[in-house]
C-alpha cells in the first residue's frame, strides 16, 4: 500500500525530516540526511509549476558512497523501471498514449510561434497530462480539459512533424484530429478514470483500460469462479478483462501477452541486474520477478513477494510490478509501479525502533482480542532514499510504502515498510508555512506545528505504514477485503492504518522508546490531522464535487466521525473568528479515545467483512462536502498562492563505459520537467499505439 502525501505536510517549515530524533549515532552509516549542496551551492527544489501542480526535484544523499557495482545494479533496475512507463499510461485510459504522442510532437516540433495565451494554455495542458500519466487528473480522476479550442489544436498538430504523429494506416492528420475530437474536447465523453460513486456500475462508469465491454456484474461473476483458498493469489491483478465470443477472458500483462513489448524490455534489464544482486534472497527475488513477467502466473508473483520480503539486508532495494489497486474502482487491477532506492541507515533508526515494538503495539491496541495478531510477523522498516520512480509512483509519489499487499502473505511472511526520506525532505525544503499561518487557530497551535509538525508527520507515516497496515487479522473463512468490502476496501484500509498511527502518536510509549521528545508531538499531529480532515484537504477538490480519492475519504471519515461522536463533550469543534472558520481541539485525550473506538470498529468491519457497516461509515462521513465551508477554504487558499499537488523530476543515470564495460554511473539532476517528458517519450516508447 502506498501512503500518499497529505496536504498538512506542506505547512511545515524547512526542518529536515529526520534530523529531530536521530542526532549523532554510532552506526557506520552508508548514507546520511545531510543536504548535499557542496558544489553548486543551494540545491533548487522547485522546478516548473502549472495549473494546480508544482514540480520539484529531489537529491539522492549517499549516492557517492555506493560502490561502482551497486551503481551499475541501480542503473539496470532504473532502466527496467522506465521501460514500463508506457504501461501506466495505457492502464489509465486507452487513448492516453495516442494523445501523448501528439503532445510530444507538438511541444517538440511545432513550427509556429511558441508564445501567447493559446500556447501557454497548450503548455499547461501538456504539463497536466504528462503529470497525470494521461488524460485524467492524477488525483481527482476527472478528465483534464484544455483551455484552448479545437481550431488552435488543429493548427498546432498540422504544423508539427507528421512523422511523430500516431497516424493509423492510411490515415491523414484530419483523420487523427477527428478521432481525438471527443477524446480531448468533450467533457462528457469518457469523463472519469475511475468512478467510486455509490450505486453505479463502477466498471461501466470508469474510463480506465482495465476492462472493456463488460459490466461489473459480469466481472464479479467471472472472478467468483476463481479458486478460493487461504493462500489465494491476487486474482485479476495483472490483466485486462474483455469479452470474446460472449465469454469473459483475461488479457494478461506478460511477455508475449498484452504489454509484452514493454515487459520484454524490462526483463532484458532485470536479467542484466541479477548477477549484481547484493545477496541470494535479492537474486532469487529478481529471478522470480522475471519468471512472473514471462508467464503472468500470479503464484510466481507471490513467490517473488516472499523472496523480496525476506531480503532485509541489502543497501539497494526496489519495488516493481502491478501493485496498487487504487486506480480500479473495484480494487482488483494493479497499476504498474517501480521504485529503486538505497537505504538511509542513519534515518532508519527511528522507524526501526518503532518496528521492534510491533507486538507491543498490537497487544496494547483497542482492537477486539480475536482481531489482534497473536504473532506479528517480522515487520522490516526502514528509511530509503529513492533514486528512480516510475509508473504509478511518478511524477506524483508516495511518501511511504508497505508491501506486499496480499493479506495472507503479510500474515505469514511479514512485510517491508519504507519511508521515502529524500522525498519527504524535498517536500519540507520546498514548502513555506503559509497553510499553518492561515488555517491554524491560534499562536500556540501554530508554534507547536512549526516546532513538531515535521516530526509528527514522519511519525504518523512510520506508524501508518509499519504498524497500521500490518496490524489486525481477518476472521477465518471471511474473504479478502476486495471481495467483502469491494469499492470501500481501500478507504477503510487507509483509515485503519491512519487510526493506528493517531492512537499511538499520543502514547507515552513513543516517548519511552526515544522516537519523540514529548506528547506535544502527538498534539501537533492531532491539530494537523483534524484541521486537514475537516477543512484544508478540501483545497484539492473543486467546488460542488464530492470526495472520491481513498486517502481523502479516509481522512474525512476519521475527522468527521470524531467531530460528531465528540460533539456532546466538545472534544473538537469548529470555531468562528473574524468571520473565518477554524478547527479547535479541546480535549486531546478524549480525541484519542475516540480514535481508538473507531479503529476497533473498522478492524471489526474488515475482520468480519461487514460491507454494510463499512459502506455506511464511508458514505456518511467520508464523501459529502459542506459547500459553504468548502467555498471559504478555497477562497482563503487561493490567496496563499500554493499549489495543492506536487511531484518530481527524476534524476538521470548516465553510465560511464570503458572497453564496453560500465565502470561508474553518474547521477544528474535535470531541471526541466517538460524536457524530461520529451526525453522519456523518445527513449521509452515501447508499446504500439493502437485504438
Ligand atoms: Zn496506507
Amino acid at each position: 500500500m502506498m501512503y500518499k502525501f497529505k496536504l498538512g505536510m506542506i505547512m511545515l517549515s524547512g526542518t529536515l525530516a529526520f534530523a529531530a530524533c536521530n542526532s549523532g549515532g554510532s552506526d557506520k552509516a552508508t548514507t546520511g540526511t545531510q543536504k548535499e549542496t557542496s558544489k553548486e551551492g543551494e540545491f533548487q527544489y522547485n522546478a516548473e509549476s502549472f495549473a494546480d501542480v508544482q514540480v520539484l526535484r529531489y537529491q539522492v544523499p549517499g549516492w557517492d558512497k555506493l560502490t561502482p557495482q551497486q551503481k551499475e545494479f541501480i542503473y539496470y533496475l532504473s532502466e527496467a523501471s522506465l521501460a514500463g512507463r508506457d504501461m501506466i499510461w495505457d492502464q489509465r485510459g486507452k487513448y492516453n498514449l495516442t494523445v501523448r504522442k501528439v503532445l510530444e510532437a507538438v511541444y517538440g516540433t511545432y513550427s509556429g510561434k511558441k508564445e501567447g495565451a493559446d500556447w501557454e494554455n497548450f503548455k499547461t495542458y501538456a504539463g497536466q497530462v504528462w503529470f497525470s500519466n494521461g488524460l485524467y487528473h492524477h488525483y481527482s480522476n476527472d478528465k483534464i480539459m484544455p483551455a484552448f479550442n479545437e481550431t488552435y489544436f488543429a493548427d498546432l498538430v498540422k504544423n508539427s512533424d507528421a512523422k511523430l504523429l500516431p497516424l493509423e494506416e492510411g490515415e491523414n492528420v484530419d483523420g487523427l484530429l477527428a478521432r481525438l475530437q471527443k477524446v480531448i474536447f468533450d467533457k462528457s465523453y469518457m469523463p472519469k478514470m475511475a468512478d467510486f460513486k455509490a450505486g453505479i456500475d463502477h466498471i461501466a462508469a470508469s474510463s480506465n483500460n482495465f476492462y472493456e465491454g463488460v459490466t461489473q456484474a459480469e466481472v464479479d461473476a467471472f472472478y467468483a469462479t476463481f479458486p478460493k483458498s487461504d493462500h489465494e493469489p491476487e486474482w485479476g491483478l495483472n490483466s485486462k478483462v474483455v469479452k470474446e465470443n460472449g465469454k469473459l477472458v483475461e488479457k494478461v500483462w506478460k511477455s508475449g501477452g498484452m504489454y509484452g513489448a514493454a515487459i520484454d524490455k524490462m526483463i532484458f534489464w532485470i536479467e542484466k541486474a541479477i548477477p549484481l544482486s547484493e545477496n541470494e534472497q535479492q537474486k532469487k527475488a529478481l529471478q522470480l520477478l522475471v519468471e512472473y513477467y514471462k508467464t503472468g502466473d500470479l503464484k510466481k508473483w507471490d513467490e517473488y513477494a516472499i523472496a523480496w520480503t525476506a531480503n532485509t539486508s541489502s543497501v539497494v532495494d526496489f519495488t516493481n510490478g502491478f501493485i496498487e489497486v487504487y486506480a480500479d474502482a473495484i480494487g482488483k487491477k494493479g497499476s504498474y509501479e517501480s521504485i529503486v532506492s538505497i537505504k538511509d541507515f542513519e534515518s532508519s533508526k527511528r522507524i526501526e525502533a518503532i518496528a521492534a515494538q510491533a507486538q507491543w503495539f498490537e497487544d496494547n491496541s483497542p482492537l477486539i482480542e480475536s482481531h489482534k495478531k497473536k504473532n506479528v510477523k517480522g515487520i522490516n522498516a526502514k528509511v530509503i532514499n529513492v533514486v528512480m520512480e516510475a509508473g504509478d509512483a511518478a511524477p506524483s509519489t508516495p511518501i511511504g510504502i508497505n508491501l506486499p499487499n496480499s493479506d495472507w502473505l503479510r500474515k505469514e511472511h511479514g512485510s517491508k515498510s519504507v519511508s521515502l526520506g529524500n522525498i519527504v525532505s524535498a517536500y519540507n525544503n520546498s514548502a513555506g508555512s503559509g497553510m499553518t499561518d492561515e488555517f491554524a487557530i491560534n499562536d500556540e497551535v501554530k508554534a507547536r506545528s512549526k516546532k513538531y509538525g515535521s516530526l509528527s508527520s514522519d511519525l504518523h507515516t512510520d506508524m501508518h505504514e509499519c504498524i497500521g497496515h500490518a496490524s489486525g487479522q481477518i476472521n477465518p473463512g471471511v474473504g479478502t477485503p476486495d471481495q467483502t468490502l469491494k469499492n470501500y476496501a481501500s478507504t477503510l484500509e487507509e483509515a485503519r492504518a491512519d487510526l493506528v498511527a493517531l492512537y499511538y502518536v499520543l502514547d507515552q510509549k513513543l516517548v519511552d522508546i526515544g522516537v519523540m521528545p514529548s506528547l506535544e508531538v502527538g498534539k501537533a499531529e492531532y491539530d494537523n490531522y483534524m484541521m486537514n480532515g475537516l477543512m484544508t484537504q478540501l483545497v484539492r477538490i473543486k467546488q460542488g464535487d464530492e470526495i472520491e480519492e481513498a486517502h481523502m475519504r479516509n481522512r474525512a471519515l476519521v475527522a468527521y466521525w470524531a467531530l460528531e461522536k465528540g460533539a456532546k463533550d466538545k472534544v473538537v469543534e469548529f470555531v468562528k473568528k473574524d468571520g473565518k472558520t477554524y478547527v479547535q481541539v479541546n480535549n486531546y485525550e478524549k480525541l484519542r479515545t475516540l480514535f481508538g473506538e473507531l479503529l476497533k470498529e473498522i478492524q471489526r468491519i474488515k475482520s468480519e467483512g461487514d460491507y454494510k457497516a463499512g459502506r455506511d461509515l464511508v458514505e456518511n462521513y467520508g464523501v459529502k462536502v459542506n459547500q459553504e465551508l468548502h467555498k471559504e477554504v478555497l477562497a482563503r487558499y487561493a490567496k496563499l498562492n500554493i499549489k495543492p499537488y506536487k511531484g518530481f523530476i527524476q534524476p538521470r543515470l548516465v553510465p560511464v563505459e570503458k572497453d564496453g564495460k560500465i565502470t561508474d554511473v553518474k547521477l544528474e539532476y535535470p531541471n526541466s520537467f517538460y524536457e524530461q517528458m520529451l526525453e522519456f517519450g523518445k527513449k521509452y516508447a515501447l508499446l504500439p499505439v493502437k485504438n
